[in-house]
């Protein structure tokens, strides 16, 4: 049988499946005019005869093509015989037509029966219909008589099957069979070329036999194998039947061998032994068969273990040989490099993707892995290029060795790299926060949750003073405190971080050599995933300077920046305090304003350096001569103004006091000034007013002030004089 499938299956490869037959049945099948189609199935009939002849001498009863709608289409047996619907009378091929599958079977057919190769048939990918290439019963007996001739072979045919299918006017080729009704035989009387012979006597006689014996009519309704002993003339005779299905399982009919059975009685005396032996040997054949099935089962479970994890791996991962021929590379390594897994089995890839940065097209033998591999049995490294399908080249961490389970020269070596792109671009982006970090003019301090020190920038090292060394693990009040703020402030800092805000202040703090500094400090808290804090950064910000010029500004807003007294501002806001308590109190005050003699003669003769440092020492013989109580301020140029508080109610004493106060003051500056290396002579005079009410306003009070002093200088300077009115 296997011979006939072979050729059966050398017909439609080769003459059958070919695009220009094809091509023809298709032209025969679907041409838009019938003319058309009727001239192409001619040439498509005339085109195959000689295959169908050539079949025919191996015993091959029909070459049958069909259409897709299982409609019959060319019979090369029976070519007048077409367009019948074989869709209810032959299973195999609605099946063949339905599944677009080849089948093997035996099948009743509506001529004759047989053992049916069927084959689809495609034009350009589009199923246009089938062929059935059959072997006739003959040739199938004549081949297993040949195979043993000692046996006798005989076809019977389920009735109903073939009563169902047949062309009416085929029937008179099926007779009943002897051995049931059920059954029918093929061409008893020798009709067609190709029929069998007839069946012997003996197994005429042997079939008469059957049909009387009621257990085996029986058996034979249930497609059952089955194997008998019939004693015919004395001789015993084995009878085998063969139960002939179609491919849904139907009986079709029975292939009958009949064997004499000469040796049969001894085979029965030795039957036990065989038995015995029979089981014996079916039972090592089963331990042997689970043996296999076992190690095939764990060889398949070791291989599948092995896959997976090969498919999972996050690196890619080749096998070559030691020519660099790829044997074997898992899915990711195929995914990074942008190739399809059969673009890459059996390439060079040392040509296909390596690619080392100095030597970027080298020969293979100049390869640094595969070199590397022959002298060490190992390579590693990451500082390797491959070369995607795209041209791109990527950082490769490689990892390459030899395979050992080969102990010949004709080693494999298994490779895995990893794509360290994203590495890279991560570790070049970290170092360029580091170095803008280290760079930035702000302190940055990174402390883990405890506030322990982990990480200070050189900022933060050249405000405080400490080395990060001497830090690291500290934490920052442990060294930079100062003491100057409060527990609130701290307490107030801590619970803003601790519920996870940042928090902003400004504070003193101490360096490293105990000089105390501002600063503006920041603190963030960072957060993980589980929303827990995991660090805190701190910036801060040497706020000193900024601070101090602040103060600077505020003080020299009341202060004369020369002379360090009290100026105009500072004399307005404090003389408006005076006169409201003098609402209260009964007494006098006494406004003593000063204007230095011919001061311009000095700035013009000597400079204005000579001016400033006169004003100066003139500032601070004044000072000398006031009373804690007292008040002096310049006013501005060469103008000083002294308030004498607390006079005494009595005007006459009142007076006496300030006369007094003025004379001392003119003595006083009457003394030589030490003016750098030149002595210089000066005078002032002074205008005087004494208020006893403070229902004057301060500008009609400096008025008056200011008229007493015109009066003073108008009588010849160097003197003072008290304002009436
Ligand atoms: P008099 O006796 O009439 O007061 O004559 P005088 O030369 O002192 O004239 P006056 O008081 O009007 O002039 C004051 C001068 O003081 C005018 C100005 O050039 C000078 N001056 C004003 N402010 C400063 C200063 O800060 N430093 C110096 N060196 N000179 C100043
Ligand atoms: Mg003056």
């Amino acid at each position: 049988m296997e011979k006939f499938r072979v050729i059966t299956t050398y017909i439609y490869d080769k003459e059958i499946n070919k695009n220009e037959v094809i091509e023809l049945f298709n032209k025969s099948i679907n041409s838009e005019k019938i003319d058309d189609r009727r001239y192409y199935k001619g040439l498509f009939y005339r085109n195959l005869y000689s295959v169908y002849d050539y079949a025919k001498k191996y015993g091959i009863r029909q070459i049958h093509f069909q259409t897709n709608d299982n409609k019959s289409f060319l019979r090369f047996h029976e070519p007048s015989k077409f367009g019948d619907d074989l869709s209810k009378t032959r299973e195999s091929i609605k099946y063949v037509n339905e599944k677009k599958l080849r089948i093997n079977t035996f099948e009743t057919g509506k001529l004759l029966s047989g053992f049916r190769n069927i084959f689809p048939l495609f034009y350009k990918d589009k199923h246009i219909g089938s062929v059935e290439i059959s072997l006739s019963l003959k040739l199938m007996i004549d081949s297993l008589e040949r195979l043993d001739n000692r046996k006798e072979y005989h076809f019977i045919l389920n009735r109903k099957f073939i009563e169902s299918k047949i062309f009416e006017q085929q029937k008179y080729l099926y007779t009943q069979s002897t051995i049931s009704s059920d059954f029918v035989k093929e061409d008893s009387n020798s009709i067609l070329e190709d029929s069998t012979k007839p069946l012997s006597n003996i197994a005429e006689k042997i079939n008469e036999k059957i049909a009387k014996n009621s257990k085996i009519q029986e058996l034979l309704k249930q497609n059952n194998f089955l194997s008998e002993i019939i004693k015919v003339n004395n001789k015993t005779y084995n009878v085998i039947f063969l139960p002939l299905e179609s491919i849904n399982n139907k009986l079709e009919g029975y292939l009958i061998s009949y064997f004499e059975a000469n040796n049969l009685p001894t085979l029965i005396n030795y039957f036990s032994l065989f038995v015995i032996i029979i089981l014996l040997g079916s039972f090592l054949v089963l331990v042997l068969l689970k043996i296999i099935k076992d190690k095939t089962e764990k060889l398949n479970k070791e291989r599948d273990w092995f896959f997976q994890i090969n498919n999972s791996l996050s690196e890619g991962l080749y096998v070559t040989d030691l020519n660099s021929k790829i044997i074997y590379i898992n899915p990711i390594a195929c995914k990074i490099l942008g190739y399809d897994e059969k673009e890459l089995l059996g390439k060079n890839a040392h040509y296909q993707f390596h690619h080392h940065e100095k030597n970027n097209y080298s020969q293979k033998e100049d390869c640094n892995i595969l070199n590397k591999i022959k002298i060490e049995k190992h390579f590693q490294s990451d500082e390797e290029y491959f070369r995607l399908k795209n041209g791109n080249l990527i950082p490769v961490e490689v990892s390459a060795q030899r395979l050992t389970y080969n102990k010949d020269k004709n080693y494999e070596i298994i490779t895995t790299f990893r794509d360290l792109t994203t590495k890279k671009e991560l570790e070049s982006k970290k170092n360029l926060l580091k170095t803008a970090l280290n760079f930035c003019s702000d302190s940055i301090v990174i402390t883990d949750k405890n506030a322990n020190i982990e990480w200070a920038n050189p900022a933060f090292e050249k405000l405080t003073g400490y080395k990060l060394e001497e830090i690291e693990g500290k934490k920052p009040k442990e060294f930079v405190k100062s003491g100057l703020q409060t527990q609130e402030f701290y307490e107030e800092l801590w619970s803003t971080i601790l519920s996870k805000k940042p928090w902003k202040g400004e504070l003193i703090n101490k360096r490293k050599d105990n000089s105390l500094y501002h600063e503006e400090l920041s603190i963030t808290p960072i957060l993980d995933i589980k929303n827990e804090i995991k660090h805190f950064i701190a910036v801060k910000q040497n706020i000193t300077d900024k601070k101090n010029k602040e103060k600077e500004v505020e003080y020299f807003a009341f202060y004369d920046y020369l002379t360090n007294l009290p100026n105009r501002r500072m004399f307005n806001e404090h003389f408006k305090k005076i006169l409201e308590s003098f609402e209260k109190e009964k007494k006098h005050i006494a406004i003593l304003f000063l204007d230095l003699d011919k001061f311009k003669l000095l700035n013009d003769s000597k400079g204005h350096d000579y001016g400033d440092e006169l004003l100066k020492q003139f500032s601070n013989r004044l000072l000398k001569i006031i009373r804690n109580i007292d008040f002096v301020a310049r006013l501005g140029g060469d103008e000083f103004v002294i308030i004498l508080d607390n006079l005494p109610t009595d005007y006459i004493e009142a007076k006496k006091i300030c006369e007094k106060i003025a004379n001392k003051i003119l003595n006083l500056i009457r003394e030589p000034f030490n003016l750098k290396d030149f002595e210089y002579l000066t005078s002032t005079s002074i205008g005087i007013y004494i208020l006893d009410s403070a229902l004057e306003n301060v500008e009609d009070i400096i008025k008056k002030s200011d008229i007493a002093l015109y009066e003073a200088k108008q009588r010849g300077r160097n003197t003072y004089y008290i304002f009436t009115e």
